[in-house]
């Protein structure tokens, strides 16, 4: 037995990093970071009385295996399954590109539980926190993406004073950056009204919808979002999933030359999006933006706080492709990429 001096509820919230990292299953994630939510509230000494007494699990979303985690924190000591996630999971999750990770400051690419994520937005910033980052765009689908919550204008709008006020509390030297993952219309056209995207500090515009669309009819679409001046960042380009519960998807099909040119004349980034799943753009592609001298965004595109770890497999993507540290914006202090993205 070892000593763990860090207490339950961080004890909970690293097993659900851990689990999140290492792309287990979601509900089984959800019952770690439910049970910290549950005793969060509750205070030191009455959860310390529950664990001597052995009345955890009377505690609505408390359950044995939780109830053994929080019990052995509370004595001080390592619980096994964090000792156990620790030594299986903790490493990195690349081998190439950790130089290059070193080098990244913040990561643009993010959701929360006000669209598709699983976590609040204050989980996510605290995680991107005790991962180094000086900073992190939260980029919450805009309305027309239904099925994954998108905000409504007067949402977003409500969110800017949560990121706010989430700032005011933080009050180091992490910034929780304002964003969104505006939808690309089928005309081109960003789905969210352009005063308000405006507002922003960063916008990543992708494609979720239509990504069948005929060649030309997609090229025509892609560049005239990367033209929009609010756009900094295309994200997914392709849009194929190529492993995950969610089956595999081909990748649309347009002109990458004059999408990537477009990117290039307009000082837009190609996103190199992290997950897994879609390893998007593929190597050709990249390899294309690269020699036509796009910047890029490394991008974790998370939807859980484990997942924020994920541009571990970015970073070595880009590393592969030998582009250069200073073509990333991510790289860039939180200063230069806000002059960056808001120099129209
Ligand atoms: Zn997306
Ligand atoms: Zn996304």
């Amino acid at each position: 037995m070892s000593d763990y001096a860090g207490g339950p509820v961080a004890a909970l919230r690293r097993i659900a990093f851990l689990l999140e990292r290492g792309r287990e299953d979601t509900r089984r994630i959800q019952a770690f970071r439910s049970a910290a939510a549950v005793i969060l509230p509750l205070g030191e000494d009455e959860v310390a009385a529950r664990a001597e007494a052995g009345t955890l699990t009377d505690l609505a979303g408390i359950g044995p295996s939780t109830a053994a985690v929080i019990a052995d924190a509370c004595r001080g000591v390592m619980p096994d399954r964090l000792a156990k996630l620790e030594a299986e999971h903790a490493g990195p999750l690349a081998q190439g590109g950790r130089e290059l990770r070193a080098r990244l400051r913040g990561d643009c690419h993010s959701h929360s539980d006000w669209s598709d994520g699983g976590s609040p937005i204050e989980e996510m910033a605290m995680t991107a926190m005790e991962l180094g980052h000086d900073y992190l765009v939260l980029t919450d689908h805009s309305p027309r993406l239904k099925v994954a919550r998108g905000l409504s204008a007067e949402r977003l709008t409500r969110q800017l004073g949560v990121v706010e006020a989430i700032n005011e509390h933080l009050g180091g030297t992490f910034t929780l950056l304002k964003g969104i993952e505006v939808d690309i219309l089928d005309d081109g056209s960003l789905d969210q009204e352009d005063e308000l995207l405006g507002r922003l500090d960063v916008r990543v515009a992708s494609v979720h919808s239509k990504l069948a669309m005929e060649s030309d009819a997609m090229t025509r679409r892609m560049i005239s979002a990367v033209r929009n001046p609010r756009t900094n960042i295309l994200g997914h380009c392709t849009g194929r999933l190529v492993t995950g519960n969610r089956g595999v998807r081909n990748q649309s099909t347009f002109d990458a030359r004059a999408v990537f040119e477009a990117c290039r004349d307009n000082d837009t980034a190609v996103e190199i999006n992290s997950r897994p799943e879609r390893r998007d753009p593929p190597t050709k592609l990249l390899e294309l933006a690269r020699d036509l001298g796009c910047l890029f965004s490394i991008d974790s595109d998370s939807h859980a706080p484990g997942q924020l770890d994920m541009l571990d497999y970015g970073c070595e993507r880009a590393e592969e492709a030998g582009i250069d540290a200073d073509r990333i914006v991510n790289t860039w202090s939180r200063d230069r990429l806000l002059e960056w993205a808001n120099r129209g």
